[in-house]
């Protein structure tokens, strides 16, 4: 145990989480170093071609939607591919020097969490982007694996374990045994979503127009997945539709949730789906152990009630959805021999 801390001082070994909305990084022997969002301020040079990073993380997501013509605030992984691998890369640079401690000589061995359905293509450039940034090993772990490592499941049991995690882009359901993933699902529908769904609503019901991070904060506050959540009601800014001014209406958790009724029915449907192709052992195993809810799109209120309903089984919210991830990274990362076993060829 002390000889692996001391190890990883001096080599500060990194995990990162690359998500659709945040990035989280982990660093041996520290814990987690940063979590920022996952979006890069980019401005275009005059002539139109080339581009120049201005801002990564928390900075560059205060300009979403606020920028002049010519920035623009880029989340480069989006519905969970890397949309835009120029950016990703200069992102991924930017967090890895971040978190990389100059006083040590060693350069860092890092394992990247990627979206399960990544293409080789894909593959080959997240371990270049990391190589080109000063890594001396890239590792590979698809995100249900780390989900579940992070969230305490016994992954390489033989024993069958759900996780399902509701990120920005995605929602990620996977059936894990023995080490490896038997049977995923992804599906393009995440907390981004249920944003626009909310920006949606509020056009048709009010005719106003409201922002993302605005959408996004009402999700937060009042959202709900359940007909049976206590009611509230909240203040929204907006510019009105008619009038092209901006105006405030009150909205209700209610309003809210007939809003989410189409991104909710969809995650609920991918679970019921992935049941299905699961193997008759491991859906056995599940009904005795239930059901990992992982991801910030999990904190939605009530949303671990109507999977409890719509699917009779066990439901369990991970300790810490939006870390779960990289902590299962920083487990492998910890434990050589796991890691070897977890990691993508
Ligand atoms: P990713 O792994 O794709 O980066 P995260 O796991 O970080 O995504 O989750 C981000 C999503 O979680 C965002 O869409 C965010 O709006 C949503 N989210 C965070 N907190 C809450 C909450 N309390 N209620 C509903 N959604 C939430
Ligand atoms: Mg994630």
């Amino acid at each position: 145990m002390l000889l692996d801390a001391i190890a990883g001082w001096f080599s500060h070994d990194l995990a990162i989480d690359l998500g659709t909305a945040n990035t989280l990084v982990y660093s041996r022997g520290k814990g987690l170093v940063c979590s920022e969002p996952s979006v890069v301020a980019v401005t275009t040079k005059g002539d139109g071609r080339g581009q120049r990073v201005l801002a990564v993380g928390h900075a560059a997501k205060e300009m979403l939607g606020r920028t002049p013509g010519s920035i623009s605030a880029i989340r480069p992984i989006k519905d969970g591919v890397i949309a835009d691998f120029e950016i990703t890369e200069a992102m991924l640079r930017y967090f890895i020097q971040r978190a990389h401690n100059r006083r040590t000589l060693a350069r860092p061995r890092i394992v990247i969490c990627v979206p399960p359905c990544i293409t080789s293509v894909e593959k080959r450039a997240v371990r270049e982007s990391a190589m080109s940034a000063g890594a001396r090993e890239v590792f590979l772990i698809e995100e249900p694996m780390a989900a579940a490592l992070g969230a305490g499941l016994d992954v390489t049991a033989p024993t069958g374990n759900m996780v399902v995690d509701i990120g920005g882009g995605t929602t990620d359901v996977a059936v894990i045994s023995l080490s490896g993933i038997v049977t995923s699902r992804s599906i393009r529908t995440g907390g981004d979503k249920m944003d626009e769904a909310i920006i949606n609503y509020v056009k048709r019901k009010y005719n106003m127009l409201i922002g993302e991070r605005t959408a996004e904060s009402v999700k937060m506050t009042i959202g709900t997945a359940s007909t049976e959540t206590k009611a509230s009601t909240m203040e929204i800014k907006g510019r009105d539709l008619v009038a092209g001014i901006p105006k405030v209406v009150v909205t209700t958790s209610d309003e809210i949730r007939e809003a989410l009724v189409e991104p909710i029915h969809a995650i609920v449907e991918t679970v019921h789906l992935t049941l299905e192709k699961t193997p008759p052992e491991l859906a056995a195993d599940i009904v005795d152990r239930g059901i990992m809810l992982v991801g910030g799109g999990s904190l939605l209120r009530d949303l671990d009630q109507v999977l409890r309903q719509e699917t009779k089984l066990p439901i369990l919210r991970s300790e810490d959805p939006y870390t779960a991830v990289v902590h299962g990274a920083g487990n492998a990362l910890d434990n050589i021999s796991l890691l070897r076993e977890v990691a993508l060829g």
